[in-house]
């Protein structure tokens, strides 16, 4: 297939383009480097344009068959704080990039969801049946996206996968992309910095969750283990399947305790940690149900804990080398 992967110079994105490009497919690349980097992209051809610029888009859209959509703002926080950028970016202009694909012939859309559509679940663990209750803005454009899709599908035969993701994390195993935020928010990457020293300390948000050690629970899903799904997804789809909306994680919830602890294993490095308050918005448990995924894709999380930090840990030691280099 021929795949434009927008958003590519992202997180997820890069790692989907490689794994797609592993798997025989042709690849394009088209981000705007707001929040995605060059780097990230090369060894790609790489359109470097907006959602929202319509012409540059179609001309890349006329390229191919199928699209991978990961260019989204993706800050819970933010988000809150700023709904209208996040209403614009995921809303608006992902409206504009899924009518453009019906404009230009586009069939196949994998779109870059997460488990933030189910809000506080009612049950755990999560499963598809769940209901989608958003409880921030970053939740609720991505509901839209989804339901969006979903009357496309209808109307216009667009097929597309929903995939909802758990906690991305780790790096590709060749150490040469990862996981490149600004700032920097998630636990393994921030408490990484914190070991070596790059910052002062780790906050922990808070220690009195209703769970076995008080810290949250979260399925963490390494982002190759991800970026195998978006392929297996695309290739399920172009074989005659109909669209489908799965969850994306591990099935398998670790503690944010735990969670340093293998990192302090992993690096060989103290983790200094400062215990803070609960942050705004956190769940005290989030595990995906994936068996789903399992069965509509056979597919399921093949890296462990243990790959997700020691890759992310590898990437974090090349990125200061690289830092350091004329
Ligand atoms: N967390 C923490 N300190 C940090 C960052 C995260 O204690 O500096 C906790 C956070 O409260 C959550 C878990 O680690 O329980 C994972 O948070 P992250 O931001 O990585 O992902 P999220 O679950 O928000 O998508």
């Amino acid at each position: 297939m021929i795949v434009l992967v927008v958003g590519g110079a992202g997180y997820i994105g890069s790692h989907a383009a490689r794994t797609l490009r592993q798997r025989g497919h042709d690849v394009m690349i088209y981000d705007n480097l707001s929040t995605g980097h060059e780097f990230l992209a090369s060894g790609f051809e790489l359109v470097r344009g907006d959602i929202a610029d319509l012409v540059k888009l179609s001309a890349a859209l006329r390229r191919v068959d199928s699209v991978m959509h990961f260019a989204a703002h993706a800050y819970v926080g933010e988000s809150v704080e700023n709904p209208r950028k996040y209403f614009r970016n995921n809303v608006e202009s992902g409206l504009a990039l899924l009518n453009a694909c019906l404009d230009c012939g586009v069939r196949r859309v994998i779109f870059s969801s997460t488990c933030a559509v189910y809000g506080i679940p009612v049950k755990i663990p999560i499963s598809e049946k769940n209901p989608r209750q958003p409880v921030n803005p970053y939740g609720v454009t991505k509901l839209f996206f989804e339901n969006a899709l979903e009357a496309y599908d209808r109307a216009y035969g667009l097929r597309f996968a929903s995939l909802r993701y758990f906690n991305a994390a780790g790096a590709d195993e060749s150490g040469e992309i990862g996981e490149v935020h600004d700032p920097e928010t998630h636990l393994i990457p921030s408490a990484l910095l914190a070991a070596t020293g790059a910052r002062r300390e780790l906050e922990l948000f808070g220690t009195d969750y209703p769970t076995p050690d008080g810290t949250c629970i979260r399925d963490y899903i390494h982002v190759n283990d991800l970026a195998d799904a978006h392929v297996l997804a695309l290739e399920h789809l172009a074989r005659g399947a109909d669209s489908m909306a799965v969850n994306l994680g591990a099935g398998r919830g670790y503690s944010v305790k735990e969670v340093l602890t293998k990192i302090e294993e992993v690096s060989g490095l103290k983790v200094p940690v400062r215990l803070a308050g609960r942050r705004a918005g956190d769940p005290p448990a989030l595990v995906a149900d994936p068996s789903l995924a399992e069965k509509l894709l056979r597919w399921k999380a093949m890296r462990t804990l243990d790959d997700i930090v020691a890759t992310a840990w590898k990437w974090m030691q090349r990125q200061s080398t690289r830092a350091l280099s004329p």
